[in-house]
């Protein structure tokens, strides 16, 4: 009989092969960085709950500086680290198995945090708090975080939310948590309809591929399914949440 999957090894089979482990693209990422005035070369920057990189190796196309990515799976940042030496971008990009909330960083350390698509598992409030400071004064935090985009929440997407253990707020409740966090919010824009849909669609694949691996393996069935409730829920709901970009600036 086969090993029991833990959640881990299910988020791994079905992610690994993304190119990003959550709504996002290049395009939305540049939009984000247009917003910052202070990078220069020696700019350090840290990806927080990086993934595979997608956005991380967006980022060093685009600025000067030194980018550490951070995540907490070791299978995801392989992969970052391969991607970036095969882009010859290994001097500037360093990805590290690590956790969000016990950054072994020195104080001040950074110019920029970004994190995409990862704030939402420990909490918008508490990371933006503990993260600032690891910022240096002026520094910037780019993150995005699932949101209500409207003042009516529909009870079954609310509870799907609730019941992943990240219930959802507004973009106004949110910039007044950043503001409170020692922030000056700079910049908040939704990520449009697409960015979910090329998550989805590669997700599915892949889930698909692991359920042939795996037939008849209940935990696989159960976990593919509640992607699908996903995105199903996605379809129905979509004008009431979306995923927001917050930028802010160290106070
Ligand atoms: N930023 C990537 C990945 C988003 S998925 C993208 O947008 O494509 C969220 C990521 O956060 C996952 O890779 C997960 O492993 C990571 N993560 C969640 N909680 C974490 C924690 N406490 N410490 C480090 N990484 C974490």
């Amino acid at each position: 009989m086969e090993n029991k999957l833990s959640f881990n090894d299910l988020i791994c089979g079905t992610h690994l092969c993304l190119e990003r482990q959550g709504p996002g693209s290049s395009e939305m990422t540049i939009k984000a960085l247009s917003f910052l005035d202070n990078l220069s070369e020696n700019s350090r920057v840290v990806d927080l709950g990086c993934g595979t990189g997608g956005q991380t190796i967006t980022l060093a196309q685009n600025i000067n500086g030194n980018i550490t990515g951070l995540d907490q799976f070791p299978e995801f940042i392989n992969l970052l680290n391969n991607k970036a030496k095969k882009l010859n971008l290994q001097e500037r990009v360093n990805g590290i198995v690590g956790d969000m909330l016990n950054l072994p960083f020195e104080k001040e350390e950074f110019d920029l945090i970004w994190s995409e698509g990862a704030i939402d598992a420990i909490g918008f409030e508490k990371g933006l708090t503990y993260w600032n400071g690891f910022l240096k004064k002026d520094g910037y935090v780019v993150v995005t975080c699932p949101s209500w985009l409207t003042d009516e929440h529909p009870a079954e997407i609310e509870k799907f939310w609730s019941d992943a253990g990240s219930g959802l707020d507004t973009m106004g409740d949110n910039v007044g948590v950043m503001q409170k966090a020692g922030y000056t919010p700079v910049a908040v824009f939704t990520l449009p309809e697409k960015c979910w849909t090329d998550y989805f669609i590669p997700r599915e694949a892949a889930g698909k591929a692991l359920l042939e691996k795996h037939i008849g393996n209940e935990t696989v069935e159960t976990f593919i399914e509640d992607d699908r409730h996903e995105v199903e829920l996605y379809s129905k709901y979509k004008q009431y949440y979306g995923y927001v970009f917050y930028i802010g600036k160290k106070m």
